[in-house]
């Protein structure tokens, strides 16, 4: 009986070991020279991408450096529209004209067209699902935005709360120094405990593939 019983616990620990879990890093607000490159700093220093939903209003000729040094490091850019306003207050062309212009600004600087957005604010409705064919996502949300969220409060958030196949919403915006402390953390800690970081396009493609565009839907992880 006790053969059986270490069998049972040799098989299971086996099965933790071999069976992969993904999480997807996302970051909103960038790009800057400052933040975005600690940032990069952390998730070099531990081999890890991300996702940088960037708005179109940031690219310029400091921060496409930037942009081209996260995609040397294997992120993807995506798109957080031109100048974050609150697209539902738009008409169906400013809302083309916010997401299209930065797709483009994206495209000419680091190459590769982006196929994610994120809406500001996360304001969205079937208008906007149907003016464009890029995926929503929202994600795993510790409200990183809020200076009043502490440091340990975004650690213990995200340690506590994600699992395989989440995407976490975190803001490289210009003195999110909170936010690039918690990636200092947790980056170490949910590799130790066996989760591999990619961006959010690899974590939808382990899970099972791409969404079909104009679907209506938000996505916050992948399964
Ligand atoms: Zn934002």
């Amino acid at each position: 009986m006790k053969k059986i019983a270490l069998l049972v616990a040799f098989l299971l620990s086996a099965m933790a070991v071999s069976g992969q879990q993904y999480l997807a890093l996302s970051f909103d607000d960038g790009p800057n020279t400052t933040t975005t490159m600690q940032a990069l700093d952390v998730m070099e220093k531990y081999g890890v991408p991300g996702s940088f939903f960037v708005n179109g209003c940031n690219i310029d000729g400091e921060t496409i450096p930037v942009m081209l040094r996260a995609k040397s490091l294997g992120c993807d850019i995506e798109n957080h529209s031109q100048n974050h306003k609150h697209m539902l207050d738009l008409t169906s062309a400013e809302i083309r004209e916010e997401i299209e212009q930065t797709s483009k600004l994206i495209e000419d600087a680091v190459g590769v067209a982006p196929r994610f957005f994120r809406p500001p604010y996360l304001e969205h409705d079937s208008r906007m699902h149907n003016i464009t064919d890029l995926c929503f996502i929202y994600g795993f949300d510790l409200s990183d935005w809020n200076k009043e969220v502490t440091t340990e409060q975004r650690i213990s958030a995200i340690l506590s709360g994600v699992c395989d196949g989440d995407i976490i919403l975190l803001h490289d915006f210009k003195d999110n120094d909170q936010t690039i402390e918690t990636l200092k953390v947790i980056i170490p800690e949910l590799q130790r405990r066996g989760f591999t970081f990619v961006t959010v396009a690899e974590l939808f493609a382990v899970h099972g593939g791409m969404p079909e565009p104009h679907n209506g839907q938000i996505y916050s992880n992948a399964y």
